[in-house]
């Protein structure tokens, strides 16, 4: 995905872009060997859709013609969400319901569409079957393409460019090469990899669950439950375990046992009614993991790393192929301002990722009740209980965690003082926080009079 939104970036600037992709790929929306991954729940958030529909105008329309669902009801009655013990608010209306819209469909459906628009570009090319083995070099500071193997034949060739861009995942090998021209490896930064994944796809017929989308994260080591309704009646079922409480299931049966800990029993009875397609998947390499390119004093010119192969976030946020999408954004920027050195697009790219890296550590680390924790960590996360049980009735503050969620907003905008205030008053009881919406109404209006006039007076 990563490799495809660049693709299209790179298309703006250069005359001619080829893609090397190791899978022979489909015509169809079919699962291949490279992309595991999209065995397990996969969803653009809201903020990655707005960005696919920027690259490619147009193209969630042509998703929804086939089969993707929209959420875009104005409120949140489709979207489940819990955290810890408290549900998101789904009943009051967003105040900017545009922002938080989501198209859900099955990786293979998204990737098939954005591969046709990308290859439908007159100066893109896609090689598939190939092998990128390791890049080229004129002198050790310039890159100038890569050694290609044909997957059948074996046959070797290289492949001139002006800028190698690598997309290729998990398994990139940019660190390595680096090592070996003498550069050493980037500094690498890790999360925890305490979840194991078991994935199955279900059809159920449309209407089974009112909900388009469930995800429940209910700490103090239960398990959490994702679930997202695919094109044609399919729909997505993820239930992460511990690590440390045992294998993962590998069976429904097994995986329904987990959830029904902590899943709402109308959607239990409805998965128990559905019929398994293809066998459960299994991930176990729940960790994310940051290569610091942005931190390496010295870097060859005409290589860039993007997507995964740069930073894989921990997966149940699901915000790896928006983070792909803010990349091919910080590389267009880049490519605009006709810079030339790696640094300065690596530097844009930390700048999206650091704050979703940042927000994800605070997650990963919600304490469990057997473990002892300083005296901060308690503290925050008193603060956060009290703020998700806020949210359970105050739409203002759901909203505001969602935008954050969906990488809409930066997580700073959580420290906003009229949230704050919004909790104490959610804390005192529902009619303060009525009199607190109504005020910080006012503040608005008065706040928007206020620079009206200035504006006029100007
Ligand atoms: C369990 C799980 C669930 C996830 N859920 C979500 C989700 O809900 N939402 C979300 O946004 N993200 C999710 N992600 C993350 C998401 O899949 C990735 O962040 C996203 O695909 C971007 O990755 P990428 O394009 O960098 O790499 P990939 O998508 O992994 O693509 C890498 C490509 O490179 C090819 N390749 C590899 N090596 C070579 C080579 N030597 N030569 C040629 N080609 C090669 C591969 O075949 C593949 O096509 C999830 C990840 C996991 C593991």
């Amino acid at each position: 995905m990563a490799g495809l939104l660049a693709a299209r970036v790179l298309s703006e600037f250069y005359d001619g872009v080829t893609i090397v992709e190791r899978d022979r790929l489909p015509d169809s929306s079919i699962h291949r060997k490279g992309i595991p991954q999209g065995r397990h729940l996969h969803s653009f958030l809201s903020r990655g859709c707005q960005l696919l529909d920027q690259f490619f105008p147009g193209i969630l329309d042509e998703l929804v013609e086939s089969g993707a669902h929209v959420v875009d009801d104005g409120n949140l009655s489709r979207v489940y969400t819990r955290l810890g013990a408290y549900e998101m608010n789904r009943t009051e209306k967003l105040a900017d319901p545009a922002a938080l819209v989501i198209h859900l469909a099955s990786r293979p459906l998204v990737e098939l569409h954005v591969r046709r628009r990308v290859a439908a570009l007159h100066n893109v090319k896609i090689v598939d079957h190939h092998d990128v083995t390791a890049p080229t070099v004129i002198t050790r500071d310039r890159i100038t393409g890569v050694l290609l193997v044909r997957r059948d034949t074996g046959e070797r060739r290289t492949l001139e460019a002006d800028l190698v861009v690598d997309a290729m995942g998990r398994a990139a090998r940019t660190p390595a090469f680096l090592e070996s021209l003498g550069y050493g490896r980037p500094a690498a930064e890790r999360s925890a990899a305490n979840w194991t994944y078991s994935s199955q796809l279900l059809q159920m017929p449309e209407g089974a669950i009112a909900e388009k989308m469930l995800l429940i994260e209910s700490g103090n080591g239960l398990p959490r439950v994702g679930l997202m309704a695919y094109e044609h009646d399919m729909w997505m079922l993820t239930v992460g375990r511990r690590a440390a409480d045992g294998d993962p299931p590998t069976h429904l049966a097994g995986m329904l046992a987990l959830a029904e800990q902590c899943t709402p029993p109308s959607v239990l009875a409805a998965l128990r009614s559905a019929q398994p397609l293809h066998n459960v998947a299994i991930y176990r390499n729940s960790g994310g993991m940051w290569r610091r390119y942005d931190r390496m004093q010295d870097f060859p010119a005409g290589l860039l790393v993007i997507g995964d192969a740069l930073c894989c976030l921990n997966p149940i946020y699901g915000q790896g192929m928006t983070m792909a999408a803010l990349e091919a954004l910080a590389l267009q920027e880049h490519l605009r301002d006709g810079r030339d050195d790696p640094q300065c697009f690596f530097r844009a790219a930390a700048s999206h990722i650091g704050p979703a890296w940042a927000m994800n550590q605070a997650r990963d680390r919600v304490p469990s009740g057997a473990q002892r924790h300083s005296l901060r960590t308690r503290l925050s996360t008193w603060a956060m209980s009290k703020a998700l049980k806020t949210a359970e009735h105050d739409i203002v503050l759901t909203e505001r965690f969602m935008r954050v969620a969906h990488l809409v907003d930066p997580p700073t905008a959580l420290q906003d003082p009229a949230l704050l205030a919004r909790v104490v008053a959610g804390s005192l009881g529902r009619r303060a926080l009525r009199a607190s919406t109504r005020r910080s109404l006012c503040t608005t209006v008065r706040l928007a009079q206020r620079r009206a006039a200035r504006a006029v007076a100007r």
